[in-house]
């Protein structure tokens, strides 16, 4: 039995979890908590062109990258997504980042827009869930943007310009928390991941487990 549980573990197949929220709402400290108390999903690392900010950390929050080098990865064809954002800097996903977690059964979660959603869901399809985070008020989430203290106040307003066309997109994601108290946005997408990976589509060894039981029946008889 515990060689059909073993196997079980092993033939199922990783979702991605893909996070989107207006800058601000506190996507960052929640993905962060849900990876401290999860060790079967992983943060898929993006490529950026963008400058770090004070306490990133290369290969943790992001790949620091050149525009040249970034070209070389579009050229590979190495992103699963890409997109050029309104700030002018580029993001994009690396395909060798997470299939090297989905092919062994891991979960990985993604700190992505609206516009990398389309582009992995036309990938990926059923494997990919997103999860929107809206922020409680507006002047939370300038107060919010505000506090953290690491964009000039030019990047903000700009940022705030735009937060109308990022919310206009909220249909897109499958599942929408309004982001009011840090703790409970983390128990709800707990719950979503748990829940998501009962799904009999991703649970592929199931095929095989049946089958057993289905031959252990026929044994009895
Ligand atoms: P920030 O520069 O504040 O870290 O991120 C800016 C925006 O880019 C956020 O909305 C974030 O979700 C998005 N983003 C970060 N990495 C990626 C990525 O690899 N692909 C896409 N499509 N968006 C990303």
């Amino acid at each position: 039995m515990d060689e059909i549980i073993d196997r079980l573990r092993k033939v199922r197949k990783g979702a991605m979890f893909v996070v989107g929220a207006p800058s601000g709402t506190g996507k960052g400290t929640v993905i962060k908590e849900i990876l401290k108390n999860d060790s079967n999903i992983k943060f898929s690392v993006s490529v950026t062109t963008r400058a770090p900010r004070v306490g990133e950390v290369e290969g943790v929050d992001y790949y620091f990258v050149t525009d040249e080098q970034y070209n070389e990865f579009l050229k590979q064809d190495a992103f699963y997504e890409c997109v050029d954002s309104q700030y002018g800097s580029r993001y994009g996903t690396l395909r060798s980042e997470v299939d090297s977690f989905i092919n062994v059964g891991q979960d990985v979660i993604f700190d992505m827009d609206w516009a990398g959603v389309r582009q992995l869901r036309e990938k990926a399809g059923d494997d990919v869930v997103a999860i929107y985070l809206l922020p409680p008020s507006i002047r939370e989430l300038r107060k919010r943007l505000e506090g953290r203290g690491t964009d000039t106040q030019e990047v903000i307003d700009k940022r705030m310009g735009i937060i109308l066309d990022k919310i206009s997109h909220w249909e897109e994601f499958d599942y929408v928390i309004v982001n009011v108290d840090l703790q409970e946005t983390v128990t709800k997408i707990q719950k979503i991941i748990s829940g998501e990976r009962m799904r009999r589509v991703r649970q592929v060894g199931l095929k095989g487990f049946v089958r057993e039981l289905v031959k252990e029946v026929e044994e009895e008889n």
